[in-house]
């Protein structure tokens, strides 16, 4: 069963459109502006968004870049207007398909089946595990937040990686040591608190807004994801 999430303020058209979709089998989530689509996306898994442009809180697209943020989503985007700007600014975005009010439901059925079909393997990485905004590629010792892959050292990545493993646990700068350096020679009593600082230096480049790398003073580090 995919799930579509479909975010229109016009009821006539959305009620159609999820009829329609719903008719093909389709799961709908039906949002009447962004802010519950951030919502819906918050407590759900969409293998799908259909975006209107023109939503009374947000412009579709700077919707797409927020939904975006935490999990790759494939869009297509529903407009009361062809003109070219958009269209472009669409692409630009990532958008995997794009259509013009007015539009035959049978044609937008259609688009939904080919980009269901075609899937999000440019974004994805394929094997590898989320946890909140993070993904990580155990094999390709990648971490993307956000979306987007993080750069990072060897320690640093080990750093964030031990406390992946066990996210909201608090892990100890010795188990850390251990876990990190254990291989290490010249480790001092800094160490762990100085990469700690790169790595939450780096998530902020991601995102200012919040700090997933918390501080327990005097017993160590734990990822929270809330
Ligand atoms: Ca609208």
């Amino acid at each position: 069963m995919k799930h579509l999430l479909l975010v229109e303020d016009e009821t006539a058209i959305a009620d159609a459109v999820a009829y329609a979709l719903r008719a093909e089998g389709y799961e709908v989530r039906h949002c009447l502006d962004g802010r519950a689509a951030l919502e819906a996306v918050d407590s759900g898994r969409f293998d799908l968004a259909i975006l209107d442009v023109g939503l009374p809180d947000i412009n579709g697209f700077a919707l797409c870049g927020e939904l975006r943020r935490g999990t790759p989503l494939p869009v297509i985007f529903l407009t009361a207007q062809a003109a070219e700007s958009e269209r472009v600014l669409g692409f630009d975005l990532g958008a995997d398909d794009y259509i013009a009010k007015p539009f035959s439901l049978r044609e937008l059925v259609a688009r939904v089946r080919v980009v269901l079909r075609r899937g999000v393997p440019d974004t994805a990485m394929p094997g590898s595990k989320r946890t909140g905004a993070f993904e990580h590629d155990v094999e390709g010792r990648r971490i993307r937040y956000h979306g987007l892959v993080l750069d990072l050292t060897r320690y640093e990545y080990g750093l964030l990686a031990a406390l992946l493993a066990r996210p909201g646990a608090v892990l100890s700068r010795m188990q850390l040591m251990e876990r990190v350096w254990g291989d290490a020679l010249d480790s001092g009593d800094r160490t762990v608190d100085t990469h700690v600082k790169t790595v939450r230096g780096k998530l902020r480049a991601v995102a200012p807004e919040v700090d997933p790398l918390r501080t327990h003073r005097g017993i160590g580090y734990s990822l929270d994801l809330d």
